[in-house]
């Protein structure tokens, strides 16, 4: 699982100028998808060896007794405690505040692994000017620059060293070991443990014991029909003997976490709600984190006539940026369309492993400068040369060439099309990147 950093700290001292900072590479991928609503507050970084969820907490106010500043106390706390690390935050310009005081006892009360971010410290002699923050007694203080940059890597060097996180799983040896990793994911009373209790009930379905998962935990591996799955710790369930059941508080932060860690993930709508503002930030995380995606849309046995038609027209607006991903209507209450599932999350999955070598892609390639070249930008005519592949699950296509800053994003979209025509790229994200030569 990935690990979790909050971002905590009184308003306006650049919490969410750190967070836009911290996330701004993974912004980039998905920022020309139609459509995508992102919720500013969870994000995915990278940062030297690090990958990490990083929480925007918004407005802290520890105090906060009622109305909508205790709700997002609340929040707050909640992401506080879920997170691996807290970075505190503080205005070096401003200085030192009561209000900075309250939120370091509070983080101090914790116990949580926190660092000290002295941000806008751009010019200033650290030593200095910013000895007055120790008394907040959360020892060192890392002088950064959300704005301009500065000192984010130590920073966040500081903040998961101490942690000694494992080394990430070796994708390749995972791959090899031919098991699917899904998640099910969806807002909660969806239906997710309807139906991951139906799929369990099936005689199809056989339990399997994957060393290294404990009993209790909510990763079950089983076998169907000769493939191996397991379903990863879905967010909002808890186990209860043989049957699952969804358990009040809603975490984001799990959901994150469950998928990043599958290779597949299956997000469930319920139908008589339509698409939510919640269900559209999921999807949102699930295109960001590049993971093949199969649509359920659930209780569908609940709706009529009128009501299909509305979610069928709000899937197609609200959801537009999963349109490679395949589509069911199921109700998993009566068991309904759950045998499909199966052969479009092995679609999905087979999408996200798909191997492309260099000279196909590069005859794919020039056949589509051919049939369409790109656009003269003044003096610059981007020239594409080759392609290579830069990754699986999701696949990146590495496009290399001259000028290639000048390649319009519809243009991308085109050679897009093309690939996932040409590979049968249904149920997975597909990136392409440009890289000019020098
Ligand atoms: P938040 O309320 O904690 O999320 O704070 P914001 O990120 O909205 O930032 C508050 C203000 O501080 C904005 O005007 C930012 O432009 C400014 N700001 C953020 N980071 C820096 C920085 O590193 N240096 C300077 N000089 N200003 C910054
Ligand atoms: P979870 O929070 O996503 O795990 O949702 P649950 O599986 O607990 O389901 C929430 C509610 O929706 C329960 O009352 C279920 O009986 C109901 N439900 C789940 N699937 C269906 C369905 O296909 N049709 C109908 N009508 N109700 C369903």
């Amino acid at each position: 699982m990935k690990p979790v950093m909050a971002l905590v700290g009184r308003p306006n001292v650049g919490k969410s100028t750190l967070f836009n900072r911290l996330t701004k590479s993974r912004d980039a991928i998905v920022a020309d998808y139609a459509g995508l609503t992102r919720d500013r507050h969870y994000g995915n970084a990278r940062h030297g060896r690090y990958e990490f969820i990083v929480i925007d907490t918004g407005g802290f106010e520890p105090t906060a007794e009622s109305g909508i500043y205790k709700e997002m106390a609340k929040q707050t706390q909640q992401a506080v405690a879920e997170a691996d690390v807290v970075v505190f935050v503080v205005d070096a310009r401003a200085g030192l505040s009561a209000q900075d005081h309250d939120i370091a006892n509070y983080l101090r009360r914790l116990g949580k692994p926190t660092v000290l971010a002295a941000n806008k410290a751009e010019g200033m002699l650290e030593g200095v000017q910013l000895a007055e923050f120790y008394e907040l007694g959360l020892g060192e203080i890392h002088a950064v620059s959300a704005a301009h940059g500065q000192g984010i890597r130590s920073l966040v060097d500081a903040a998961f060293e101490p942690l000694n996180l494992p080394e990430e799983d070796d994708a390749a040896e995972e791959q090899q070991s031919g098991i699917i990793k899904l998640a099910v994911a969806g807002r909660p009373n969806v239906g997710k443990s309807t139906l991951i209790n139906a799929w369990l009930g099936e005689e199809r379905l056989v339990a399997f014991d994957l060393p290294g998962t404990t009993r209790d935990a909510i990763s079950v591996p089983f076998e169907r029909n000769g493939q191996k799955f397991e379903l990863i710790d879905t967010a909002g369930l808890r186990r209860k003997g043989k049957v699952f059941e969804a358990i009040e508080k809603f975490s984001v932060v799990k959901t994150l976490q469950a998928i990043e860690s599958a290779n597949v993930v299956l997000l469930l709508l319920d139908a008589t709600q339509g698409v939510t503002d919640q269900d559209a930030h999921i999807a949102g995380y699930i295109l960001e984190s590049g993971r093949a995606v199969v649509l359920a849309i659930n209780k569908w046995d609940a709706v009529d006539d009128y009501n299909r038609e509305l979610v069928r027209r709000q899937i197609e607006q609200r959801l537009a940026f999963l349109k490679f991903a395949e589509l069911h209507y199921i109700s998993a209450k009566k068991r309904q369309g759950l045998g499909p599932l199966w052969a479009s999350i092995a679609q999905a999955h087979k999408a996200a492993m798909t191997k492309m070598t260099t000279p196909v892609l590069t005859r794919l390639l020039l056949e589509a400068v051919q049939f369409q070249s790109p656009k003269r930008a003044g003096m610059f005519r981007p020239k594409l040369r080759y392609a290579h592949q830069g990754g699986m699950n999701p696949p990146v296509i590495v496009v290399h060439g001259n000028s290639l800053e000048h390649v319009t994003d519809a243009y991308k979209r085109f050679l897009e099309g093309r690939f996932r025509k040409e590979f049968n790229l249904v149920g997975t994200p597909l990136r392409i990147e440009l890289r000019t030569s020098k």
